[in-house]
């Protein structure tokens, strides 16, 4: 195990496979900025999945045992099962999960399954389709969504976990319906507060719905209680709707930040490695691999990176530092 100068552990990587999506969510790529001429990363500088492979073995070496692929939108990455298929036998690995926009998920759902993966993340910002069809800004419907997640619940993968930020006065009034729907359905739902990510979305802090109000909001129809978390570290706060209809998770990184216990690395999908969501720039371990470092050579860089790790940003955030440059969240996933 090795930690950081804050102490905390490494122990989960997320490996972002692209930078593409097939959606232009306007709080995340805003088709101003990734419009028509945005220049996407070309091939060659994408990590190979032989490389990505590597990488996760070497991580798992230092104790990692949790890996989650994301991107941009990992289900265009072309045999994106393949990668799924080399990271499910690394030995170490206890959890591989993968999060999806969910729209091309009804189609890879099997595959992804056959080839070791054992739950999904989707997300999914409203049930009105009016609304999600803004959200995602490219007018995909709602209704192609829920199929993908039926057939992910069909075809094994489970637990499903369903992804909704939230945001002021965009789909705040969206929120009880997604509670109703996935009551009760074993599918659990999660409020991420909206966040300061990158520097394109023009975030302000009165966009963000608190998550205690959301819960207040949810408590007053389908009573909820509070439930511990499963293990130190995770994401979300937990709830629990006192009728047995399943539980909800918040995601409070702005109004309850949670840098005191995130054990998190990111890999972007041209290697560079990232210790905070916040972060402006990673650690290049592409320039590593192709020079034909030995696995010794790069665990003690990766040793080194996270003992020198200090990032706390979401603790230290101020309306001021939301200006100062950070990747975006397309370039490094959730
Ligand atoms: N395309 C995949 C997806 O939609 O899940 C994976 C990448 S996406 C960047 C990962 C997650 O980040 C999604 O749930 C998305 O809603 C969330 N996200 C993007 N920008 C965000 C922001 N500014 N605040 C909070 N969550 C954000």
């Amino acid at each position: 195990m090795i930690l950081d100068r804050l102490r905390r552990p490494l122990h989960d990587l997320r490996i972002s496979v692209t930078d593409r999506c097939n959606f232009r969510c306007t709080y995340c790529m805003p088709k101003e900025v990734f419009g028509k001429d945005f220049e996407f990363l070309p091939p060659r500088l994408l990590l190979s999945f032989e490389e990505m492979t590597r990488l996760a073995r070497i991580f798992l070496s230092l104790g990692v045992e949790k890996l989650r692929i994301t991107g941009g939108e990992p289900l265009v990455r072309r045999e994106v099962e393949k990668l799924i298929g080399m990271l499910a036998s690394l030995p170490g690995l206890e959890d591989l999960t993968l999060t999806t926009n969910g729209a091309l998920l009804g189609r890879k759902a099997q595959e992804l399954k056959d080839a070791g993966l054992k739950r999904i993340t989707v997300s999914l910002d409203a049930l009105d389709d009016e609304v999600f069809r803004a959200m995602n800004d490219v007018d995909f419907p709602v209704a192609r969504v829920l199929e993908g997640i039926d057939v992910a619940k069909a075809v094994g993968l489970a637990p499903i976990k369903v992804n909704m930020v939230v945001q002021r006065s965009v789909n705040d009034h969206c929120v009880l319906d997604m509670a109703r729907y996935f009551h009760g359905s074993g599918v659990i739902l999660r409020f991420i507060e909206y966040m300061d990510v990158g520097t394109t979305n023009g975030w302000r802090m009165d966009d963000v719905v608190p998550a205690g109000e959301i819960v207040q909001m949810i408590d007053l129809e389908m009573p909820l209680e509070p439930i511990e978390a499963n293990y130190q570290g995770e994401v979300a706060r937990r709830y629990r709707y006192k009728d047995g209809g399943g539980e909800i998770g918040l995601i409070t990184s702005v109004t309850q930040p949670f840098c005191a216990t995130c054990t998190r690395a990111r890999l972007s999908s041209e290697g560079k490695l990232y210790t905070c969501l916040f972060a402006a720039d990673g650690f290049d371990l592409r320039a590593l691999l192709r020079s034909g470092k030995s696995d010794e050579e790069i665990a003690a860089v990766l040793r080194r990176v996270w003992a020198a790790r200090t990032d706390r940003y979401s603790e230290l955030r101020t309306a001021d530092t939301t200006s100062l440059p950070k990747v975006e969240m397309s370039h490094i996933g959730g």
